[in-house]
This record gives structure tokens, sequence and C-alpha cells, in this order.
């Protein structure tokens, strides 16, 4: 036992005199010898994107432990920063004769996450189907620009929560208070008029219609018509378009297909319509005048002073500034006292004249007898005298013109809607060259039946016009 350990001392002892060696070396070289010192000196740094970039040699130094002295570099490469990527640059530590050449690689990043923006009022909105509507959603980001079409939106809780990531992973979330709300109409839109003229026994053709939902999309083939054309009859036919959105919220829309008689077709040259509104200026004259503005159409207003009309004086001037006839109708409208004697006639017919001068600065001779020139009503005013007879002559002789008119569109009488008005005057016309047409612009169903007739008219090869002194005669026979 003794022996064995005599042994084991001795290797002992050479291993630690080995070790002791070692140590002592170390110890010289650490603090003794010469050489470069990299005490700080990265060989892999990052750099923003875009950034400037600028060299880092840290700190060097050559010497020992003791003296160090510090060794700046020559620094080589080049680093883009406005691409991303790695770069190599190298840095040349030189200290007398002696070299230390160090690589480093530059990594150019992206750290920047995007920014999302919202234009539009909190809550925002959005639908039953989770895509929201109502406000629009911008992301831009330093290094790709317009994210925008990159953001997707998740509903959670009434939360609208946005999110997006740029093409370097960084990613940013934006939550906004939401609310469901899908109460809005899909939009239909006509392929084609909302008019359609067909004449008898030709063909309706139907184009059909869109529809558009801010929640659903295309909703076009969801769309139903109700109604038909019977191109055998003529008539107003009215068809439905409808469609419903996943909401239930429905949307509808009408398109009117007038069927006429088109025996006195195809037309002569220089057919005229003169659109004539009597009874007014009222509150739907604006309108009127709106419309016919829009299709450039000229027209004539036998214009009175009744109560209903009066408040008006600015829309008769508007009727004279923009180039329609005013005409005479009557101030009261009151037949029996219109009626009762020439004298009384012409103090009446004086007094609207009169009215229209003041308002116009011109004095108009163009007259529409209340009834017509064929009423019978008189009659029983007249106290036997045949009044119309009279007038007729009179009103003539004192340089007026009188107008009846050859279209009835029954809107004093039978036609209680738009359509029945529009029909009654669009199955009137034929070849004829001239056209007067009576209409009462105290009748709101009336005036709105006038855009259809213009359109029919224009599309038929009719010129609108006003009535002038010198148009050609439309007078009823005299009945009394
Ligand atoms: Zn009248």
């Amino acid at each position: 036992m003794e022996k064995k350990f005599q042994i084991d001392k001795k290797i002992l002892i050479i291993l630690l005199s080995i070790f002791g060696l070692l140590v002592l070396f170390l110890v010289i070289y650490f603090f003794f010898v010469p050489r470069f010192q990299l005490n700080s000196f990265s060989s892999k740094i990052e750099v923003p994107y875009a950034q400037e970039f600028a060299f880092q040699a840290g700190d060097v130094c050559y010497g020992t432990f003791f003296h160090c002295e510090k060794v700046e570099a020559k620094e080589e490469g080049t680093v883009d920063t406005s691409k991303l990527g790695s770069y190599k640059v190298t840095y040349v530590f030189e200290y007398q004769s002696k070299v230390l050449l160090k690589e480093q690689e530059v990594l150019v990043v992206d750290n920047e996450k995007p920014v999302i923006s919202i234009e539009g009022e909190e809550p925002l909105t959005y639908c039953a189907n989770g895509n929201g509507y109502g406000y629009k959603v911008v992301a831009t980001d330093n290094y790709d620009g317009d994210l925008s079409d990159k953001v997707v939106s998740k509903i959670e809780n009434e939360k609208i929560i946005f999110e997006v990531v740029d093409s370097s992973g960084n990613k940013s979330i934006l939550e906004k208070n939401g609310i469901l709300k899908d109460e809005e109409k899909p939009v239909i839109t006509l392929n084609g008029e909302s008019n359609v003229f067909v004449p008898l026994n030709g063909t309706y053709e139907e184009k059909n219609a869109s529809a558009y939902d801010n929640c659903d999309g295309d909703l076009t083939s969801g769309i139903t018509v109700e109604g038909s054309v019977d191109t055998t009859k003529t008539g107003e036919y009215i068809l439905t378009y409808k469609v419903l959105d996943s909401n239930n919220n429905e949307a509808s829309v009408t398109r009117n297909v007038y069927v006429y008689q088109a025996s006195d077709y195809p037309s002569l040259e220089g057919k005229n319509i003169y659109l004539t509104f009597d009874d007014g200026p009222s509150a739907y004259t604006s309108k009127l005048l709106d419309v016919l503005k829009k299709y450039n159409v000229k027209a004539t207003f036998f214009v009175t002073d009744q109560n209903l009309t009066r408040g008006y004086d600015d829309v008769l001037k508007r009727a004279y500034d923009e180039g329609h006839t005013i005409g005479l109708h009557t101030s009261s409208h009151n037949y029996g006292y219109i009626y009762s004697s020439v004298d009384a006639y012409f103090n009446d017919l004086y007094a609207i004249q009169n009215k229209v001068k003041k308002i116009t600065g011109f004095a108009p001779m163009i007259v529409r007898f209340p009834g017509g020139s064929s009423n019978t009503i008189s009659r029983s005013a007249d106290g036997g005298t045949r009044i119309m007879s009279q007038l007729t002559k009179a009103i003539q002789a004192k340089g007026f013109r009188y107008f009846d008119w050859n279209v009835d569109s029954n809107d004093a009488g039978g036609a209680k809607n738009a359509a029945q008005v529009a029909s009654n005057v669009i199955n009137s016309l034929g070849n004829k060259s001239t056209y007067v047409v009576l209409q009462h612009d105290i009748k709101e169903y009336s005036v709105d039946a006038v855009e259809t007739i213009i359109q029919f008219g224009l599309s038929h090869g009719y010129t609108f016009q006003a009535l002038k002194m010198d148009s050609p005669r439309v007078e009823h026979t005299v009945n009394n």
C-alpha cells in the first residue's frame, strides 16, 4: 500500500510541474507579450434601414497588460442602407509593422412597424357578414410604403382589430370600437332606360338590372322581376325589380314600359308638341321648370291669380326668364263671374295680364279660356247670351290670340297618377304637325309625367315648342 502511494506521488509532482509551467507561460503571455487586444469589436452588427451607416471598429489596442496603445482602424467596404441585406466590411488595424485584419458583417434591417390609421368615426360600422364599411383603412410602412391592401381585420367583442405585417415581419395591431349595423338597402341599377316605349305589337326586350349591396357586394343574381308587358295592348306596364340583402333589407326599382299605338308611325317631318300648363304657378312649377331645363324644352304656362297660385311670383318670373311662354288663363278662375258678361271677362283677363306684366315686365296676348272655347259651363253663367261666341270674336278683335288643345292629358279627369297622364298623352300623339297638350301644373302627378312625355317625344322625332302669337291655330268649336 505504501509503495503504491509513493509512485502516485511522483506522477503527481510531474503533473503539477507541467501545470505550473503552463500557468507560468500563460501569465507571461498575458502580462508581458505585446499583441493586438480586441477589447470591444463585434463581428456582426445591425444597422436600421435608411439610416446613415457608421463604421464600428470598437476598442482595439496593441501592447501588454501593463501598457496597450489604442490603434485606429482603416475602414474598407461600403454599406448601402437603402437596401436590406448583409454586407461585409473590413477593419485594418496597423501598429508599427504589425497588421490585423478583422471582418465585420453588417446587417441592414427594418425593425420599424407599419402604421395603421382609420379615417372614420368610432364606433366603426360592420355588417353581419363581418365586412366593415363606412371608413377607410390606411397602412404605411417605412420600407414597404403603402400596405393598406394588406390590412386584415377581425371582429371580437364589438371591436374591430386591424392587423398588418410588413415584409420584414414587423406587425402592427390597431383596435377600434365597432358596431354591427346593416340597415342599408342594396342599390339596384336598371340596364337601359327607366321609361321604355314599345310600339303596339312590337317587341319588348328585357335588359334586366344589376344590384350592389354595401355588405354583400354584387347581388345581381338575386334580383326578381315582378310584372309583365303585353305588347298586344296599349297602356303602361310597370316592372318592379326587387332584391334582398343578407340582412333582409329590400330594395326595389321600377321600370315603366309604355306600349303605344304605332299605326301613325313612322313619322313625318315637322311634328311639334306644345306642352301647355294651366292654372299655375304652384308649388310644383319649379320642379317642372327643372325638367324642362334638363331637356331644353320650352313650354307654355297659362297662369292664374287664384289663392293657391299666390306666392309663386318668382317661379313665374323664372319661367319667363328661361324662355317659356307666359299666357293668360284667368285671374279668378271663377266661371260664374268670368262668363257672366263680356266686360266681366275682360276685367278678369286684364287683371291677370297686369299681374304678369308687373312680374315679368311683359304683357302677354296669348290666352286660354277657362274650360276652353268649347266649354259648356258658360251657358249657365251667361244668361243665354251665348257668350263664348262673343268672346272668341272680341278677343281677336282686341289683338289677343286664344289657344285650345288637341291632346287632353285628362289630368283634371280620370288620370290620377303620372303614369296615366303620360299614357294619355303618348297614346294621343301621331304624325300630325301640331299637338297642343293640356296639363295642369297645380297637380303634382301631372308634373311628374312630363319627363316621360318629353323622353317619348324626343325619341320619336317630335320638337317641343312654346306657343307664339303666330303658332298654328288649335281652336275648338264653340259650343254654347
Ligand atoms: Zn283652368
